[in-house]
């Protein structure tokens, strides 16, 4: 399925809210009727909750059904983009991402856990699942960033295999953009599609991860929002979690999802930060039009939110046995 192509279910509420994990179809583009802002939900102690960024079905899922069992969030977060990781068809993660202009492909992932902790790496090859690496980095080193080789070489101490992320497919579309190199990062267009994935466990416990390739046939060494604390990714188990995708040097500008964790922790909710911390970007002109940002964000009780500059962005959503695609509203109408 092109990642670009909503997933929807056929059985659309009258909110407009698709819900079941079965019989899942495509649609292009979201009619303004679909947009649905995330309901108000108090969720038990016993409940879990799982949220991912864009058509991310399978690895939203993959969390929640792990959750269902019991497991902590950090290890559903984990193993959930692992599968879009491994999915050599989704161009923007792990192996098959699209490389930079020079034909590397460098990925970035960060991850953090209940405690408040955290682990990176940035501009990693050769390694599929980073957002693992990530995991390692925070758990087994005393350090919270590592970067390029380094962070290669110590994946292969901790038992990571070493493996060619071009792929045929990614390599002959890659040839292609050489033939004209225009660098263009398009709306909702596949050179920029993150997974973050934020999930709260039974115990009420939240983590968090983001893991991409970036921007498309980006600069050689760039590095985006996603793998950074506070722009890509903040939790704060008191108060909640946010996470962004979109063009990454906007967001590290306003440290976005650092604002939207504060700004629930000042009484907003998920769905409201969001929408403020998308302001703070649009407010500062109109370059925005050229770009694509939107986060999502849950809280404590289980209230979550989504909110972008642009039409094009879903949230998936896996709560109590029950998966959604939560199609978000937008900004610039
Ligand atoms: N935020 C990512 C970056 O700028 C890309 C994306 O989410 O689409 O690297």
């Amino acid at each position: 399925m092109n990642r670009r192509k909503f997933i929807q279910n056929t059985a659309l509420t009258g909110a407009g809210i698709a819900t079941g994990v079965a019989a899942m179809s495509c649609k292009e583009v979201p009619e303004e009727k679909d947009i649905a802002v995330s309901t108000t939900k108090s969720i038990s102690k016993s409940s879990y909750i799982s949220i991912s960024t864009w058509d991310t079905s399978s690895a939203n899922n993959a969390s929640g059904e792990l959750l269902a069992q019991g497991k902590p969030a950090l290890d559903a977060i984990i193993a959930g983009v692992a599968v879009e990781e491994a999915n050599e068809e989704n161009t923007t993660v792990g192996i098959g991402a699209t490389p930079d202009r020079e034909g590397n492909v460098t990925l970035d992932a960060c991850v953090m856990s209940p405690d408040g902790d955290y682990g990176a790496v940035l501009a990693v090859e050769n390694i599929v699942h980073v957002a693992a690496l990530a995991r390692k980095v925070m758990e087994e080193t005393p350090h919270v960033i590592m970067a390029s080789k380094g962070a290669e070489e110590f994946a292969y101490t901790q038992g990571f295999k070493k493996q060619k992320l071009l792929t045929p497919a990614s390599e002959k579309a890659w040839k292609e953009w050489l033939k004209t190199s225009n660098y263009q990062p398009a709306i909702n267009v596949e050179n920029h599609d993150t997974i973050g994935m934020l999930a709260m466990d039974s115990s009420g416990d939240i983590a968090g991860v983001c893991t991409t390739s970036g921007l498309g046939y980006k600069m050689k060494g760039r590095v985006g929002d996603s793998p950074i604390i506070g722009s890509g990714l903040f939790i704060d188990n008191e108060v909640g979690a946010a996470v962004a995708t979109g063009m990454g040097e906007e967001v590290l500008k306003t440290v976005g999802s650092f604002l939207v964790v504060e700004l629930m922790r000042n009484g907003m909710s998920p769905q409201k930060a969001c929408e403020e911390a998308i302001h703070r970007i649009v407010k500062k002109g109109d370059r925005y039009k050229d770009f694509q940002v939107a986060y999502i964000a849950m809280n404590k009780t289980g209230e979550t939110g989504s909110y972008a500059i642009h039409k094009g962005f879903n949230m998936m959503k896996y709560q109590n046995e029950n998966a959604e695609v939560i199609i978000s509203d937008y900004y610039n109408k």
